[in-house]
C-alpha cells in the first residue's frame, strides 16, 4: 500500500495498528499493510467498525498482520481488552468478538470483488499460479486472465447426449405398519 495511505490508516486507528512500531521478532505488522492501495477503503471501513466496537465495549482489536493471500485480504488480529476498560459483562465478550470477526470476514469477502489496484469492481484473476483480484483493465494490464477463478465462460466442447430423463422411481413401501403391541403390565 502506498506510504501516504498507510500513514493515514495508522494515524486514524492508532490502537488497531499499535503493533506497527514493534520489531520483526514480535509482529508481522513491521512489514506494514501488505496489500495494494485499491483496498484502502475496504480496510478503512473495517477499521471504523472495529473502532466503533472499541468505543462501545472497550474491546480493542489489534492487527497482527494485514496482507493479500491467494488474491484476497487477510486481516489477522488479536483482542486486547484491559479489564478496567471493558464496558460490557464478561459473558457478552464472546458475542462482541463474534461481531468483530464478522466485520473482518465481510471485509475479506468484499476484497474478492474489489480490484486491489484501483478499488473498482473486480474478480479473482489468475496468472500461472498467481491470484489477484483485479478489474478488467488491471487484469489486462498485468497479464492476468480476468475472472478465471469463476470459470463461467470458456465454451467447452463437451456435448452431452440428450439428457437422460429418468423418472425417479418411487418405491412404494407396502410394508404394513408393525404395530408393536403394547405391553401393558398392569
Ligand atoms: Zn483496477
Amino acid at each position: 500500500m502506498k506510504e501516504e495511505l498507510q500513514k493515514k490508516l495508522y494515524e486514524k486507528y492508532t490502537r488497531i495498528f499499535e503493533q506497527r512500531t514493534l520489531p520483526m521478532s514480535q509482529t508481522c505488522m513491521c512489514w506494514g499493510i501488505e496489500t495494494d492501495s485499491g483496498w484502502y477503503d475496504l480496510i478503512d471501513t473495517l477499521c471504523s467498525q472495529l473502532d466503533a466496537i472499541h468505543k462501545l465495549t472497550g474491546i480493542v482489536t489489534v492487527a497482527i498482520q494485514v496482507k493479500e493471500k491467494f488474491g484476497t485480504l487477510r486481516f489477522y488480529t488479536t483482542s486486547d481488552s484491559d479489564e478496567g476498560e471493558l464496558k460490557i459483562d464478561q459473558e457478552d465478550l464472546k458475542v462482541w468478538w463474534g461481531i468483530a470477526d464478522a466485520c473482518i470476514g465481510e471485509a475479506e469477502d468484499q476484497s474478492a470483488q474489489t480490484c486491489e489496484v484501483c478499488g473498482e469492481y473486480g474478480k479473482l484473476c489468475s496468472k500461472g499460479g498467481w491470484y489477484q483480484t483485479l478489474c478488467k483493465e488491471h487484469a489486462k494490464e498485468n497479464g492476468y486472465n480476468y475472472g478465471t477463478k469463476d470459470s463461467q465462460e470458456e465454451t467447452s466442447p463437451t456435448d452431452s447426449p440428450a439428457a437422460s430423463s429418468e423418472a425417479s422411481p418411487e418405491e412404494g413401501d407396502a410394508e404394513g405398519e408393525e404395530v408393536e403391541s403394547s405391553s401393558s403390565a398392569g
